[in-house]
C-alpha cells in the first residue's frame, strides 16, 4: 500500500495534523490508529476543561476529539482503525498489522508520528511489597471506569499528584469510592492549580507532599499501603510511616513518550523529553518524518497539542510539495539550570518563518520571574511571568529578526526570580 502522507496515531495530534495537511493541499492522507476509533486519550477523559484556548469554550475530552473527527468527514483523509504500526524504517516504510488485512507494508512520502505517550508503572518506580490485585495505573483505571464500565475499588490511595492522579481522585469519589489520600513524592504537585482545587480540595481529599508509598500489603487483593515522608533527597524517613487500609492503589507517576517506532527508525531522541529532537517545523532528524503531540513532549493542555500538530501537518505538506529544507545556519536551543527541557531543539535559521513558538518546562515553582533568551552575553528578549510551575508547559514567541542581531549559534533560555 502507498500513501502520500501517513500519520501514526489518531489522537488529537494525528487528527489536527491530518486536517492541516489536507488544508495545505495534500489529498492522499492515511491515519493509522491501533484503537477501535480515533480520539486518543481524550475518549476516556469525560471531564470538562478541554478547548478553552482553541475553541474558546469548555468541552469534555470526547467533545473536543469529536469536533476534529467531524472536520475529517469533509476531507479525503482515510482512517485505518484497529491497525497497529509495528515498525518504521528511515525510508518511511511502515509495517502494520490488523485483523482484516493482516500484515501490511505502507510506503509513505512523508510520515507524522503522533503516537502519544504511555504511563510509568509500578515496575518503573520499584515499590516494595506484595504483588496483590488492585494496583492500577491511573489511565488504565480511567479507561475501566469511563469506557468499559468497571469500578476499580472502594477505598483508594492515589500515588502521584499530576493531572491524571488528581482527576482520577475526583472521578473515583464521584463513583462512590473513598479516596483516602493523594500522595506526592515532590514538595509540589505537578498538576494544574485548577485541578488541585477542583479535584482534591473541593472533595476534602488530603494531599501529602514529600511523601511516598513504601509498602503494599495484601495476599490476593491489596489490603493496605504504608506511606512515609521523604527527605530532600527523596529518601523515606524512618519513623514517619502512616498506614492506610485500602483495597486499591492508583499510580500516576509519570508519562513517557511512546517512542518504540522512533527508536526503530533511528530518529535522534532528546534524553530530557524522551521524545524525538525536532526542528522549528516539527521535522525529526530523518528528513520527511515529523512528530507532534505527546510523542514529542508531554503536554498538559490539548489545545497546544492541536496547534503543534497543525504545524507538523503544514510542514509535512510543504516537504511533499517542495522537498527538504536547506540546512544553512543551524541554531541550537538549550535550557538553563532551572529549565527541564526546551523545544524545538534545533532551528534552521534560513528556513524559519518570521516568528516561532518555543516551549519549555521549569524544574521548580517560581513566583514573579523573568524568562530570558540569551545568545552568549547578549540578551535577545525577556518575558515576565507572575507564576511558573513544573506542571505547566510554558511558551514564548521568538521573532526571527532577533537572531539577525547575533552571530553565535546557541540560544539559552533561562528563568530567574524577579
Ligand atoms: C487523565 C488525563 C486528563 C487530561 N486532562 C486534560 C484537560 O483537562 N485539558 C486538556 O487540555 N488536556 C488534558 N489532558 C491532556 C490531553 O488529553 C493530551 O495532551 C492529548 O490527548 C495528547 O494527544 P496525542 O494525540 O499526542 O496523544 P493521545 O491522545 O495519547 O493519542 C495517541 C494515539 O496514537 C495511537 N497509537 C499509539 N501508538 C500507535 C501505534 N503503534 N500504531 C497505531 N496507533 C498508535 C493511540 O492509540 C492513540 O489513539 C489530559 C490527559 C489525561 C491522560
Amino acid at each position: 500500500m502507498k500513501a502520500q502522507l501517513a500519520i501514526i496515531g489518531g489522537g488529537p495530534a494525528g487528527l489536527a495534523a491530518a486536517i492541516a495537511a489536507h488544508e495545505a493541499g495534500v489529498r492522499d492522507i492515511l491515519i493509522l490508529e491501533r484503537d477501535r476509533e480515533c480520539g486518543g486519550i481524550l475518549n476516556q477523559c469525560i471531564h470538562n476543561g478541554f478547548g478553552l484556548h482553541y475553541f474558546g469554550e469548555e468541552l469534555t475530552g470526547p467533545e473536543y476529539a469529536g469536533r476534529f473527527i467531524d472536520m475529517l468527514k469533509d476531507t479525503s483523509v482515510r482512517v485505518l482503525s484497529d491497525t497497529m504500526a509495528l515498525d518504521l524504517t528511515p525510508e518511511r516504510v511502515i509495517h502494520t498489522v490488523n485483523t482484516a488485512e493482516g500484515y501490511m507494508q505502507i510506503e509513505a512520502g512523508a510520515v507524522i508520528l503522533a503516537m502519544g505517550c504511555r504511563e510509568r508503572t509500578r515496575g518503573a518506580i520499584s515499590i516494595p511489597g506484595t504483588r496483590a490485585a488492585g494496583i492500577f495505573t491511573a489511565g488504565a483505571a480511567q479507561r475501566y471506569v469511563n469506557i468499559e464500565g468497571y469500578m476499580v475499588g472502594k477505598r483508594v490511595v492515589v500515588l502521584g499528584s499530576g493531572d491524571i492522579g488528581l482527576i482520577m481522585s475526583r472521578r473515583l469519589t464521584l463513583e462512590g469510592a473513598e479516596v483516602l489520600a493523594c500522595v506526592e513524592l515532590m514538595p509540589y504537585s505537578s498538576g494544574l492549580t485548577r485541578n488541585i482545587v477542583q479535584c482534591l480540595e473541593d472533595f476534602g481529599i488530603p494531599l501529602y507532599l514529600s511523601h511516598t508509598v513504601t509498602d503494599i500489603r495484601g495476599k490476593n487483593r491489596v489490603e493496605g499501603v504504608t506511606v512515609s515522608r521523604v527527605d530532600e533527597n527523596r529518601r523515606p524517613i524512618p519513623g514517619t510511616e502512616m498506614i492506610f487500609d485500602c483495597d486499591t492503589l492508583l499510580l500516576s507517576v509519570g508519562l513517557i513518550p511512546e517512542n518504540e517506532l522512533s527508536k526503530q527508525a533511528g530518529i535522534i531522541l532528546d534524553p530530557r523529553t524522551n521524545g524525538p529532537e525536532v526542528y522549528e517545523n516539527m521535522e525529526c532528524s530523518i528528513p520527511g518524518i515529523f512528530a507532534c503531540g505527546n510523542v514529542v513532549q508531554v503536554h498538559d493542555l490539548v489545545d497546544f497539542v492541536s496547534e503543534e500538530a497543525q504545524l507538523a501537518g503544514r510542514s509535512a505538506a510543504e516537504f511533499l510539495q517542495k522537498g527538504s529544507k536547506p540546512a544553512g545556519r543551524l541554531i541550537t536551543l538549550t535550557g538553563g539550570s532551572d529549565v527541564s527541557y526546551t523545544l524545538p531543539q534545533k532551528i534552521r535559521f534560513d528556513a524559519m518563518p518570521d516568528r516561532i513558538k518555543l516551549s519549555f518546562r521549569v524544574r521548580r515553582s517560581f513566583g514573579e520571574s523573568k524568562i530570558i533568551l540569551r545568545a552568549g552575553d547578549a540578551i535577545l528578549a525577556s518575558f515576565k511571568r507572575s507564576h511558573m510551575a513544573p506542571g505547566e508547559m510554558e511558551r514564548v514567541t521568538l521573532p526571527k529578526k532577533l537572531l539577525n542581531e547575533v552571530s553565535g549559534n546557541e540560544i539559552i533560555l533561562e528563568v530567574k526570580e524577579a
